[in-house]
């Protein structure tokens, strides 16, 4: 074991159901490894169908108690485990850096953001409120929120900390119980964050995290279990319609946060230093691996050459390498697999006439690693405009018009999230009702936080996370009619 923390107990390799930790049935475990050095850091548990059913079986008999509390109780335990998560950031952050390799910086920045939906809902799980509805007649409607049920979370990689609080935090808050089946790459993350949640208190059975290496069986098992009232999903487009696919068959709520395609929109009257800075953070964060990534930069003709020039010049001070050095800033993709698919898409682009800028190969610094890349003479047609790059690669694609960029922006079948830069306010409001996505950054790429309501429209998915929307996804609405009141 090659990881190093403050606190040993937080390592976690065995699943975590009903309150205890235990090997799956069969003995198996899979290798959890770093992506920057390749080194073996764990052999996890793996869980299949069987152990998942348990774990549901679990959640069912918690949820009787948890839901019938207060939800101040509730709040008290969410409160307990977030202030565990802050006080342990440090040991937290070094087990997603070594297990997911973004850097340290951007691994603290995580656990604060991933602990920020705790406290949060925390907080608005005090506020689920219903109505009273006089009726036409004698009667009246009153209308009650109450949880949904079991619910079944699969979270990606690629944020192996958030992803999960902002599932399992409004999912206990409203009282509903949850089984967690966690990225592969990234299950000690979990791991950790529920040994923590059951050190604040949480009861036995709610909260039950399941490795394993066979994830249709995981998943397979969550989307036809009837106990399972709501699947929720983070991670690719294919396999969110395969789990709603699945999930039809039993009527299950689902709420999906699928892949993107973001565009970056900048006007000739942009501010063009300002445009450059948020394009390479939405672009290049977590090495190019977030699903609200900068996929394609839509630049305006007037200030194209500038905007290439400046962009380029900044890529070329970032220092790829180990997160945990100190002087990275950007850490490797997460696997081998990754990074040659990565440089499949810019192939592709060069041979039908792309230039490459800068980058454009392999990282020389391992196997999981890639140059940070930008690309001019892109078209339409080439696969790093189509598909998700999920990489270090800025494709820089030239408009004319308004309506030029806003058919560009609209053409793909994602929409999570989409950037316009532009000094011109009749501008901004424009674009941003003509462009068909959940978000919109307007002179801002830094646009995710527990306030907001974070989700897409299109094929990105359905359902919101973080804000007060973030509750309405674990609960169902109940009417009440009450009748005879003249009586
Ligand atoms: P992925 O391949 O879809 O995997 C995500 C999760 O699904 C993992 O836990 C994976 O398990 C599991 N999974 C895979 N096949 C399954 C199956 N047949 N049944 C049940 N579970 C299955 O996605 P990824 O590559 O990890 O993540 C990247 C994608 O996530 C990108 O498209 C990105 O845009 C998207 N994303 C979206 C958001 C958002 O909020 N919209 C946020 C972050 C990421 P294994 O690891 O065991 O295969």
């Amino acid at each position: 074991m090659t990881i190093q923390l403050k606190d040993s107990s937080l390592l976690k390799t065995q699943a975590f159901i009903d309150g205890a930790w235990v090997d799956g049935d069969k003995g198996e475990t899979f290798a959890v490894t770093d992506p920057a050095t390749g080194q073996h850091l764990a052999d996890v548990a793996s869980v299949g169908a069987d152990e998942t059913r348990r774990a549901i079986a679990a959640a069912d008999r918690a949820m009787i108690e948890w839901k019938a509390l207060p939800a101040k109780s509730r709040s008290d335990v969410l409160e307990k485990w977030h202030q565990l998560i802050v006080d342990n950031t440090e040991d937290l952050a070094v087990i997603m850096t070594a297990e997911q390799g973004k850097t340290l910086a951007e691994s603290r920045g995580e656990v604060a953001y991933g602990a920020s939906f705790v406290k949060w809902f925390a907080e608005e799980g005090k506020r689920v409120y219903g109505d009273i509805i006089p009726t036409p007649s004698d009667r009246r409607g009153v209308v009650v929120k109450q949880p949904v049920g079991v619910v079944a979370a699969i979270t990606p990689w690629n944020f192996p900390n958030a992803m999960i609080t902002r599932k399992a935090g409004p999912a206990l808050a409203v009282g509903c119980a949850i089984v967690l089946k966690p990225a592969a790459e990234t299950p000690l993350s979990a791991l950790a964050l529920v040994e923590l949640a059951n050190r604040a208190g949480l009861p036995a059975g709610l909260f039950s995290v399941l490795p394993g290496m066979d994830a249709p069986a995981i998943g397979g098992e969550m989307t036809s279990n009837p106990t399972v009232k709501k699947v929720t999903f983070t991670g690719s487009t294919p396999v969110g319609k395969l789990l709603m696919k699945q999930c039809a068959d039993t009527v299950k709520r689902t709420s999906m946060e699928l892949g993107g395609n973001a565009p970056v929109i900048i006007f000739d009257d942009a501010d063009l230093d300002l445009a450059i800075a948020g394009a390479l953070t939405a672009k290049y964060r977590n090495s190019g691996q977030t699903c609200i990534c900068a996929n394609r930069l839509l630049v305006q003709e007037g200030i194209y050459d500038a905007f290439v020039e400046k962009f380029s010049a900044a890529v070329s001070e970032f220092r790829i390498g180990n997160g945990f050095e100190a002087a990275t800033t950007h850490g490797p993709v997460i696997t081998e697999k990754a990074a040659k698919e990565i440089h499949s898409k810019v192939q592709n682009a060069v041979e039908e006439g792309a230039t490459v800028v800068i980058g454009g190969q392999p990282g020389e610094q391992g196997a999981c690693f890639y140059q940070p890349t930008v690309l001019t003479n892109v078209t339409e047609d080439m696969r790093v405009f189509r598909e998700e790059i999920f990489g270090p690669v800025a494709p820089v694609f030239k408009f004319s018009t308004e309506a030029d960029a806003i058919r560009m922006a609209n053409d793909t079948e994602f929409g999570l999230a989409a950037y316009v830069y532009t000094e011109s306010m009749g501008r901004s409001w424009r674009v941003s009702e003509a462009v068909d996505y959940g978000m919109v950054g307007v002179n801002e790429t830094a646009i995710s936080s527990e306030v907001i309501p974070f989700g897409g429209v299109k094929e990105s998915g359905q359902g919101r996370e973080g804000s007060k929307y973030g509750l309405d996804d674990y609960l169902e609405t109940k009417y009440i009619c009450f009748g005879a009141l003249q009586r």
